[in-house]
């Protein structure tokens, strides 16, 4: 009994915390939105408003559901690094560099796995848990809280486990992850803004907008999270121009706290899925 009392009261304090964290980024949001479209912000917001509720309904899952697994996952990580063996020779590279350069490395590192591994999200295998982040049809900074938790654990290992690998210090890989947080909020925000000559090293708003995008043409591009140059070496970076085509996934999914949690329990998930460049087929995964 204790310690479920015990859970429910850390449950609830991760929930506040959370919701404390939302306060700024929802402040800055609103008034870049408030800069950039004027009034129509507002209509923007009243058409999102449904996908933005089921957004907030997934990261309260994901808040309660998760703080244990987290718990769990951090000592695999450390394991995981350690069996990987050259965390020690990398400790001793990073103590001798300045913090702002292996924080740096940190988030350069970081995003060249995060490319890989979200190339590996459009797999067979993982689809069906990251489709969730893609169904959102109306995009905002808030669609960066709609994961399945799966999906939230198999980046959470993969990520940290390869900083941990290279004996990256926990700072720098707590800055990674904050880096990550905060500039995936940005690219996800309804911004038309593709950077120009910025776009040759940076991430957009506009470049990730067209990861989500529903359109045949788009799909398979723009992996990255900050460095575009990932998707550049890489031969997946696509951005025609501000993206105004649909959102969203050909997965059929209902949009619905459970028609999402659910979805990768399904068999069809994983019979529908295939990989986009095996057949010449594109239908059914919408990156
Ligand atoms: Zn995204
Ligand atoms: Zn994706």
């Amino acid at each position: 009994m204790e310690a479920v009392v015990d859970f429910a009261l850390r449950g609830a304090e991760a929930l506040r915390v959370t919701f404390i964290g939302l306060i700024a980024p929802a402040i800055f949001f609103f008034s870049i939105g408030l800069l950039a479209k004027r009034k129509q912000l507002f209509s923007d917001m009243r058409r999102a408003a449904k996908e933005s509720g089921l957004n907030a309904s997934i990261l309260i899952f994901n808040t309660a559901l998760l703080l244990p697994i987290i718990s769990i996952a951090s000592v695999a990580t450390s394991d995981i690094a350690g069996w990987i063996g050259i965390s020690d020779f990398g400790r001793s590279f990073w103590t001798g560099l300045t913090p702002g350069l292996v924080i740096f490395m940190a988030v350069f590192w970081g995003d060249f796995v995060g490319y890989w591994r979200h190339r590996l999200e459009h797999s067979p295998l993982l689809w069906p848990s990251h489709a969730v982040h893609h169904s959102d049809t109306e995009m905002t900074w808030l669609t960066l809280e709609r994961f399945h938790p799966i999906n939230r654990i198999t980046t959470f290992l993969i990520d940290s486990t390869a900083l941990l690998a290279l004996g990256f210090p926990p700072y720098a890989v707590v800055a990674n992850n904050l880096v990550r947080h905060y500039y995936g909020y940005f690219i996800h925000a309804d911004l038309p803004w593709t950077y120009n000559r910025w776009s040759l090293v940076f991430v957009s708003p506009a470049m990730h907008r067209w990861h989500h995008a529903a359109d045949p043409r788009a799909f398979d591009t723009n992996f990255a999270t900050v460095f575009s140059i990932f998707d550049r070496i890489f031969g997946t970076y696509r951005v025609p121009g501000p993206c105004d085509v649909p959102l969203g996934v050909t997965d059929k999914m209902a949009p619905t706290l459970i028609g999402q949690m659910g979805y990768a329990f399904t068999p069809r998930a994983y019979a529908r899925v295939r990989w986009p460049r095996s057949n010449g087929s594109k239908l059914n995964s919408s990156d």
